[in-house]
């Protein structure tokens, strides 16, 4: 059968996005044991154990569909971030949140200005859709250079995407910078700033989004529950935003679309400040000692807000990740994205870090 002649033409221009290589497949093509994988910003000491005990006491409910409107952590964040139930949506990842953005808002012909690099799902969901992504590029510091994404908004405009602190850069801009793109930017597109590390960033005058959702209606923050509760596995983020736009965005989700047990899990972890105080603690720690050692051996480390670090040697990047291969040490190679040399490492455990540092110090050295 010719599906060619039946697909919409742009799904066929999608360029799949690329996963990190399991751990398990690379043991068996090297025949070693003991492999790392620290390449997916997942929180490397595990998943908020409050959540695993609320996930093994509610499995005898599943055979029962979720709470589709998710009540209980509506409420839950709602309160905690000082907003109405009715200005969230959830969705199975904060992937899913992006997905319906694109849903509901973009056609062919319509724009989507978002950096580069920023996170590879975002050609995903925009050609997805069959609109154009308008890249630019970041400045020199490796940071947004919203000063040129507003410029180059035009009336095809219908969507920008901020993804701050940025994924793979670990960078991330400023309130004021903020207030002057949302000074110069037109009130007639959606605002999409993509906020799954702000957990973790410490830069003194890190914006504070939801102050603007009621200045500045169709704009959402996208959160997650992957990075710092440690539930990637399970599929669970949300967006915050006008309750015109949530509105919009509940109406294209299916009335399931987050699981039972990620609503539990989701709902314990918000309580479990001793796992949010334990990563924050040793991300920071992480951060500190790669660093440290990577300086040491020439290399460039960007500061970081995120779980992870944005590392240039004098090496192709994909060289690099090949040789740490080799040590059984998986990190996220860059190719096509304009950062040369460079590879991204998520901090792991205090062992991991070890094993990064002794493999990259033995394959790549010092000189970098
Ligand atoms: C990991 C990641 C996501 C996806 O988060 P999920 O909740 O796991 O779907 C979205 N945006 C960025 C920048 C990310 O790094």
């Amino acid at each position: 059968m010719a599906l060619e002649k039946l697909v919409r033409p742009h799904i066929l221009e999608i360029q799949p996005y690329q996963p990190g290589k399991p751990v398990e497949e690379l043991e068996r093509e090297l025949g070693i044991e003991g492999a790392i994988k620290i390449a997916s910003n997942e929180n490397p000491h595990g998943p908020s154990p409050l959540a695993v005990a609320a996930m093994r006491e509610a499995l005898e409910d599943m055979h029962r569909y979720p709470d589709g409107a998710a009540f209980a952590l509506r409420e839950k964040l709602a309160s905690r971030y000082g907003v109405d139930g009715e200005q969230l949506v959830f969705g199975c990842g904060a992937d899913e949140v992006l997905e319906l953005l694109a849903k509901s808002f973009l056609a062919p012909g319509d724009e989507v200005v978002y950096a580069r690099p920023s996170f590879a799902m975002y050609p995903v969901v925009v050609k997805g859709m069959g609109a154009s992504s308008v890249q630019i590029p970041l400045d020199e510091d490796l940071c947004h250079d919203l000063e040129a994404m507003a410029k180059a908004v035009t009336d095809r405009t219908k969507m920008v995407i901020l993804c701050n602190p940025n994924n793979p850069t670990g960078t991330s801009f400023g309130a004021r910078a903020f207030e002057s793109f949302l000074d110069a930017l037109s009130d007639d597109l959606i605002l999409v700033v993509d906020e799954v590390y702000w957990d973790f960033a410490r830069s003194d005058d890190f914006p504070d989004t939801l102050a603007c959702l009621a200045r500045r209606p169709g704009t959402i923050s996208v959160r997650s529950f992957s990075k710092l509760y440690g539930l990637a596995g399970l599929r669970i983020g949300y967006g915050i935003c006008d309750p015109e736009l949530a509105d919009i965005l509940n109406r294209a989700r299916h009335p399931f679309n987050v699981s039972r047990l990620a609503e539990v899990a989701a709902l314990a972890a918000l309580d479990d400040t001793e796992h949010v105080e334990r990563t924050l603690r040793r991300n920071r720690e992480g951060a500190e000692r790669i660093t440290a050692a990577f300086e040491a051996l020439g290399m460039r480390v960007w500061p970081t807000d995120t779980n992870f670090l944005l590392v240039r040697t004098a090496r192709p990047g994909p060289e690099v990740y090949d040789a740490l291969l080799r040590e059984g040490v998986i990190v996220r190679p860059l190719p096509g994205s304009g950062l040369e040399n460079c590879v991204r490492v998520t901090i792991g455990t205090p062992d991991e870090n070890e094993r990064l540092i002794a493999a990259m110090t033995k394959r790549i050295g010092a000189g970098s």
